[in-house]
């Protein structure tokens, strides 16, 4: 099958201005393989730190080569296209068809991504940065697998959930089933906490404690359905928190994950609790060791979620309970500009490069 001639907005040095850089003729298609064309992807900070040239790890910055991972590189890993060509065996999608790209595929034969765990994969082969990602005209997803319908749901919005809405839907998955009552404490009320407390109050959750530094922050979470708000500069922070939960505090999630955020997590923690965390803000604590065991407490780190929590976010957003988050539009020739408003913080919600071709 001939396709016309296809391009990419190719990383070529850190931070530099992405290159326009055309694809080699493609291979003719695997049996599982999907090829689509890019019409939305959205643009993240973990892009920025990509094109920058370094993984964020927390506490130090690996340089996106000691992974193994060779310039030029395509970026972006929230991808909505529309279907061009499907491999051999491919049945439930075709060409015209509409779909959301999971992007943290695995190598799809270990015991994790046979399990569906995916984003667990030691032998990562993430879409956006291992394979070339949807600041492109085309993407090429190994399996159809990886594909979700998103009838119903605004492209856009879609595009975001592969990635900020997919990692809180996880988060808060791990702490499920929770009575609605039960307090959660959610630490941090930027986009990840705007996000998460969309879908607790659409999955009718009701008693969620917010811990916010900002004032405007607090007073969007309150909005956004937090029962309570905190300031952690507040040096009774915790015995507050403590005394206004309703019951004992059982669940945290904390979206910051620094020194002091994990700090009070552990502290607010109740026999039996579990602390989910989401931030790479970094640093490191000391733990008194004894009373992990004698409080029977969990602590559970969360990176990105699997496919089928994807599903899963989907089926919530279809039901019209998820409100959206604001959006601007850019066309795909403006990727570096929509990175350096993003490293700058010039960006206000997501930014989704659009393409005309929808
Ligand atoms: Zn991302
Ligand atoms: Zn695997």
């Amino acid at each position: 099958m001939s396709r016309t001639a296809e391009y990419r907005w190719a990383v070529t040095a850190p931070g530099a201005a992405l290159e326009h850089v055309a694809v080699p003729d493609r291979a003719p298609l695997g049996p599982t393989e999907v090829l689509l064309d890019v019409t939305h992807c959205g643009v993240c900070h973990s892009d920025v730190h990509f094109w920058e040239g370094f993984v964020d790890v927390g506490d130090r910055k690996v340089p996106v080569a000691a992974l193994g991972i060779e310039t030029p590189y395509t970026l972006g890993h929230e991808v909505v296209g529309r279907v061009v060509e499907t491999g051999a065996q491919v049945t439930d999608c075709k060409p015209g068809d509409l779909r959301l790209v999971y992007p943290w595929i695995g190598c799809g034969t270990c015991e994790d991504c046979l399990r569906g765990d995916d984003n667990l994969c030691v032998a990562s082969r993430a879409i956006g940065l291992r394979r070339a990602g949807g600041f492109a005209d085309r993407v090429l997803v190994p399996d159809a697998r990886y594909l979700f319908d998103i009838d119903g749901i605004d492209p856009s919005m879609a595009a975001t959930y592969a990635c900020a809405g997919l990692t809180v839907y996880s988060a808060i998955a791990k702490l499920m089933p929770l009575s609605p009552d039960a307090p959660l404490v959610l630490i941090g009320a930027g986009g990840l906490g705007q996000s998460a407390l969309a879908i607790l109050r659409a999955k009718g959750h009701r008693n969620t404690l917010v811990v916010e530094p900002r004032e405007q922050g607090r007073a969007d979470a309150l909005a956004a359905g937090a029962r309570l708000t905190f300031d952690p500069a507040d040096p009774q922070v915790a015995s507050l928190i403590a005394a206004q939960a309703g019951g004992p505090v059982k669940s945290v999630i904390d979206l910051v994950n620094s020194p002091q955020t994990a700090t009070l997590a552990l502290g607010l923690l109740q026999k039996g609790g579990r602390l989910v965390m989401v931030g790479l803000y970094g640093g490191a604590i000391s733990l008194p060791l004894g009373t992990i065991p004698v409080r029977g407490i969990s602590i559970i780190g969360n990176y990105t979620g699997s496919p089928a929590e994807l599903g899963a976010l989907l089926d919530l957003a279809r039901s019209g309970l998820l409100p959206p988050i604001p959006v601007t539009h850019r066309p795909p020739q403006e990727v570096t500009a929509a990175l350096t408003d993003l490293r700058d913080g010039r960006v206000r919600g997501r930014i989704v490069l659009t393409s005309q071709k929808d």
